[in-house]
């Protein structure tokens, strides 16, 4: 049994499920509310093997991974980057590259424009950025958007 601190500390009831055993029946799905992925926690215990003698007796020093046999050093930023590179992809699961064209697949309200750029838009030329809108490009009659992925299909 997990007790939630803040839960606890809110007098509210919190009430354990486990992952396992999900709710049966036929009531409503659960809906996930953002397509915000979590932030990746880093406290992994397992380290890699060492690349000079695949000795797997290896642990995490200053910004480094160390062999216990051979006393191998490497940068473990160099492992950790590669492994956390985001892959940004439209509503349908299609990868999104720099420079591809999408279009639109919800009618989306702008902010202090008076339309809503429309269902079929395209847009050309889009550059993939780190955030809740990860999309950057222009919208002719709109110009500089910030767009969500899951609103967008690859053209
Ligand atoms: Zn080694």
């Amino acid at each position: 049994m997990i007790l939630c601190y803040e839960a606890v500390a809110n007098g509210l009831i919190f009430k354990y499920t486990p992952l396992t055993n999900p709710p049966s029946g036929g009531g409503p799905k659960p809906q996930s509310a953002t397509s915000t992925p979590l932030p990746r926690n880093k406290t992994m215990n397992e380290t890699p093997p060492c690349p000079n003698c695949k000795s797997e007796y290896t642990y995490e020093g200053s910004g480094n991974f160390v062999c216990t046999e051979c006393g191998h050093e490497w940068s473990s930023a160099l492992t950790q980057t590669t492994e956390e590179k985001r892959v940004w992809k439209d509503a349908f699961g299609n990868e999104l590259k720099d420079g591809d064209s999408i279009l639109i697949i919800k009618d989306l309200k702008v902010k202090g424009a008076s339309g809503s750029v429309k269902v079929g838009t395209k847009v050309k030329n889009i550059r993939l950025v780190e955030g809740d809108h990860d999309i950057d490009c222009k919208i002719d009659g709109f110009g500089a958007m910030k767009l969500k992925s899951e609103f967008v299909k690859k053209a």
